[in-house]
């Protein structure tokens, strides 16, 4: 039988395993400039961590989980056994509440030092519907800085995305930027409980699940796909109206940086983001190319709770994830074309099997094709001696730096050369036996076919030349 990736995962095939590594190169290069670096959590925690992180009401928890059973653990459940909270594990959906996690186990941001500035890239698991460029298995890369309540902050975060997105390749006119507060302790239970009376008073036009809602989760009501929910909640009680001054301050504030930095954005009263531990500011870029309804490229907040959840200080923080499958989305819509950098630069040729037949130099058994090897001892071990040239050379030049490959399958120098010319080196570094006594190889470009012999000893630092100029 031949099996298949799992439904809803993808195999990266080298191309698209290159882009996603482009990505991750360019989050490297300005994050860098940020001061950020690298956290790495694992791709299980236990449950609680999500529950915990990003709350029991929310689709991603409540609904999406991939649970993680050690057989001792599976057997257990069967048995109706409890299991101990280091048992039960789950399948990060997200990266913020292992990234939170680690921070207060790790204490990274103590009482009165600088804040952490983390960023994390990695698979997530969620069991979603299927849809274009949804994954159940799908990448992210995220930031989290904790230690900062400044909006000077939340205005730094954003400029660094957009920043991301243009290094990547998408082109700032595709994006578009959306801006809103979700305000704080202070002011969002008042708006939480507008919002449901208002979802109780339509309750006749909006969808079940949005009924529901109205008890665990009103602000997600603004998320509903459905065409009439999203009707009568555009006409909702907008939290911008029910800020705080301090949260309005810090709000206004913000969009006052992006506006002195040039940052076109749209406030969007409606933007909510799904998970439970945003406050403050949130945000979401979108594209129009793609991705279908579902084109949101990335988007994150600020969440000044969330490390007390997990039993640390208090301490402010904020971030953003991007998905990497919608980003290649964009990017192949857009025909943003992604420098592949070939394979191969330089193929290694040997002259084998040629001592017996008369055509031991290069011109001439490039011709020859598979011409039958002699038996005789003499030439088996010429062409020993001439295999482990080749192998030995192809080494020298991975050293020096030079992407490299050679035969192993004992081809004829004519199908090397095929093969040569279908890996798309520009340079074939011919070794035949008439040469090689005289310590020479000779070096074929394979673009305008001009050949010439140098030192087999000066190979390298020739090649190195002809590939920088070239
Ligand atoms: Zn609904
Ligand atoms: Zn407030």
């Amino acid at each position: 039988m031949a099996f298949h990736a799992a439904s809803g995962t993808a195999d990266l095939l080298p191309e698209r395993a290159h882009d996603f590594h482009l990505i991750e190169r360019a989050a490297q290069q300005v994050f860098g400039l940020y001061g950020y670096q690298q956290i790495a959590t694992p791709a299980f925690e236990q449950t609680d961590v999500f529950v915990r992180g990003i709350g029991q009401a929310t689709d991603v928890v409540g609904k999406e989980m991939y649970y993680v059973f050690s057989q001792d653990a599976a057997t257990k459940l069967v048995e109706k056994t409890a299991l101990k909270a280091d048992q039960r594990l789950a399948l990060r959906p997200e990266g913020t509440a292992g990234v939170v996690r680690a921070a207060v186990q790790h204490n990274l941001v103590p009482p009165g030092a600088a804040p952490a500035r983390l960023w994390y890239a990695g698979p997530m698991f969620r069991h979603e519907r299927q849809q274009k460029g949804r994954y159940r298995q799908f990448h992210q890369i995220g930031v989290e800085f904790l230690g900062a309540a400044e909006a000077s902050a939340d205005a730094e975060v954003v400029l660094m995305l957009m920043r991301f997105f243009v290094a990547c390749g998408i082109p700032a006119e595709a994006m578009r930027l959306y801006l809103n507060s979700m305000g704080d302790d202070d002011c969002r239970p008042a708006y939480r409980a507008q919002v449901r009376n208002y979802i109780l008073a339509h309750s006749g036009t909006l969808c079940p699940e949005c009924q529901r809602r109205a008890d665990t989760n009103p602000l997600r009501a603004f998320d509903c796909k459905n065409p009439d929910c999203a009707a009568v909640m555009a006409d909702a009680p907008r939290i911008t109206d029910a800020l705080c001054p301090s949260c309005a301050e810090h709000y206004a504030q913000v969009k006052a940086l992006l506006v002195t930095e040039g940052l076109a954005f749209e406030e969007n009263p409606r933007l909510v983001r799904g998970l439970d531990y945003y406050t403050r500011t949130v945000f979401e870029v979108q594209v129009d190319a793609g991705l279908g309804a579902q084109n949101a490229i990335g988007g994150g907040g600020r969440y000044d709770k969330l490390m007390e959840e997990f039993g640390g200080k208090p301490t402010p923080g904020l971030g953003f994830a991007v998905g990497l499958e919608r980003i290649v989305l964009v990017l192949d819509e857009l025909r943003v074309a992604r420098g592949v950098p070939p394979a191969t630069e330089v193929f290694v040729a040997g002259v084998v099997g040629a001592a017996a037949s008369g055509t031991a130099s290069v011109a001439g058994a490039a011709g020859a094709g598979a011409t039958a090897a002699s038996s005789t001892a003499a030439a088996s071990a010429q062409d020993t001696k001439l295999r482990a040239t080749v192998f030995s050379t192809a080494e020298a030049l991975r050293v020096a730096g030079i992407r490299t490959q050679l035969d192993h399958q004992g081809r004829s120098l004519k199908s090397q050369l095929k093969l040569a010319d279908k890996l798309g080196v520009c340079h074939c570094v011919i070794i035949g036996p008439e040469e090689l006594a005289v310590g020479e190889v000779v070096l074929r470009n394979m673009q305008s076919h001009a050949e010439r012999r140098v030192p087999l000893q000066k190979l390298p630092e020739i090649l190195v030349e002809e590939l920088r100029s070239g």
